[in-house]
């Protein structure tokens, strides 16, 4: 009779934790969809928030935890680290945030599947072969990430790493990373032996991940983050499996493909394929050999401003260095004097304008400026023509019509936003330096151009100053 009750309780909690999972789920697939756009973004992430938030504590009734003063520690240290690093952080760092939160990720799934093996003396081969993933992919997104922190934030040399026999080493190691996985899934008995085959096989995805990185230029970072973040999502998505939980393999799926798709995203953005991507360490540097003619015709910010009040329309193009210089607030202010003034103003927003997706999204919604006036590439290329006034505002790679009109170019046939086929540009930056791609603008020199040298944040508020006069 007992048995019947207690066999009763465990099936009903197990219906209650897969329904809330089924719950979870869905809430995951809602915040995604909703983070598709800037207007729904927030929205997004309180949902995929809840969601978590859902999948933690039901997990919590599962009848194997153990320790929940343990659990309670670890949510409570890790909220205070999540809330302090977001807070400190300045969004010009966000990518190496970013990146060191994607080999955490990768390292727990490495640990879930230690554990696993850890834990069980007869494992299935189903289950080994899982955790084995799991180890593996989470080892290699751990040490990729960390790389790939150390090339940003300029801790190691942001160049391509490669020394000689570097591909003959790589093959070794791969062929060793399959002999290992060969022996973690045909010994299933937890034995002295299958520990050591267990440490190795932490050892070699964790060389695995940093062979894969250092010889990626600290360029293309960003791209490798957004691959390795797919890869966090995968070897949560295996550990799911090793564990038999359904959440982390909805959620590590849902992760894994999202980050795959924001890959090829950035990808087609700017013009690269992802082999080129992973391999242009080993492949031969191509010359920029451009020949830009035409010359530079610099501007005062209070001479700009005559042309700014006689503007009926102005779309402002930004880029990186308006994160850098945080011209965000000081061009809202402007763009509410153009308005008073009877101009139309709109922002024109790269896929890959600053240094890691939506970047620039993320700073124009910091200054409240409206998601109606943003207007992606494509769209806004289709009018730039009409526009009285391209304002390029630390924009550099993104704006460089070298990627339409000059086939030597590095950066020939990245879709990029038509600013030099408007009335006038207008190009606020400190000098002539180049961008992220480091090829030469010939925008800068067009006939219609005027460059505005300095700071931008100082450029605008001197042109606010013209018009507030
Ligand atoms: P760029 O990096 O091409 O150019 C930024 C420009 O900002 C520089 O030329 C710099 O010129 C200027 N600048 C820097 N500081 C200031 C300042 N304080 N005031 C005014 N200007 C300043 O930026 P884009 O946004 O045009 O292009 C982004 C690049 O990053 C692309 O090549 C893209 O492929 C790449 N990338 C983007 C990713 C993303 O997800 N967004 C990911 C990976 C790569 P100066 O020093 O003369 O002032």
């Amino acid at each position: 009779m007992i048995d019947v009750t207690s066999t009763d309780v465990i099936s009903t909690t197990a219906l209650v934790i897969n329904f809330t999972y089924v719950l979870a789920a869905g809430l995951f697939i809602l915040g995604l969809k909703f983070l598709g756009h800037p207007s729904s973004a927030r929205k997004g992430n309180a949902l995929s928030s809840i969601a978590m938030l859902l999948a933690i504590v039901v997990t919590l009734f599962d009848k194997q935890i153990v320790n929940f003063e343990l659990i309670a520690i670890a949510m409570i240290a890790g909220s205070i680290v999540g809330i302090f690093a977001a807070r400190l952080i300045v969004m010009t760092s966000m990518p190496e945030l970013v990146s060191l939160l994607n080999g955490i990720g990768g390292l727990a799934s490495l640990f879930v599947a230690w554990s696993t093996i850890e834990g069980n003396s007869q494992l299935s081969h189903f289950v080994l072969i899982v955790t084995f993933l799991a180890l593996l992919i989470g080892g290699v997104t751990f040490s990729g990430s960390l790389i790939a922190w150390a090339k940003l934030s300029e801790r190691i040399t942001g160049r391509s790493i490669t020394f000689s026999g570097q591909v003959v080493f790589n093959l070794l190691l791969v062929t060793a990373i399959i002999f290992t996985g060969y022996l973690f899934v045909a010994q299933p008995e937890l034995s002295p032996g299958m520990t050591v085959v267990v440490y190795i096989s932490i050892g070699l995805a964790l060389l695995f991940g940093m062979m894969l990185v250092l010889p990626i230029g600290g360029a293309d970072m960003p791209v490798v983050i957004s691959l390795l973040n797919s890869y966090s999502g995968l070897a949560a998505c295996a550990a799911g499996f090793a564990l038999h939980n359904n959440i982390l393999i909805v959620a590590g799926s849902l992760v894994g493909a999202s980050g795959i798709i924001l890959t090829s995203i950035m990808c087609k953005a700017m013009n690269r394929s992802l082999s080129n991507v992973l391999f242009s360490g080993f492949m031969p540097v191509v010359k920029n050999e451009m020949v830009i003619e035409g010359e530079v015709k610099p501007l005062s910010a209070e001479d700009a401003y005559y042309v700014l009040e006689a503007a009926q329309s102005v779309v402002v193009i930004p880029g990186y260095g308006m994160a850098v210089a945080q011209a965000q607030h000081a061009m809202k202010e402007l763009q509410k004097l153009l308005e008073g003034n009877g101009a139309e103003v709109a922002y024109a927003i790269h896929p890959v304008a600053g240094r890691m997706p939506g970047h620039m999204n993320v700073l124009l919604a910091e200054a409240d400026v409206s998601y109606e006036q943003l207007f992606e590439m494509d769209e806004i290329n289709k009018r730039i023509e009409n526009f009285d006034v391209a304002m390029v505002i630390g924009a550099n790679d993104v704006v460089n019509p070298a990627a339409r009109e000059m086939k030597g170019s590095p950066i020939y046939g990245m879709p990029v936003i038509n600013a030099d086929l408007a009335k006038n540009v207008f190009v606020l930056k400190r000098g002539m330096a180049s961008g992220f791609a480091g090829v030469d603008n010939p925008l800068f020199f067009k006939p219609n151009t005027r460059m505005i040298f300095g700071d931008a944040k100082e450029t605008l508020s001197a042109m606010i100053r013209q018009f507030s006069d």
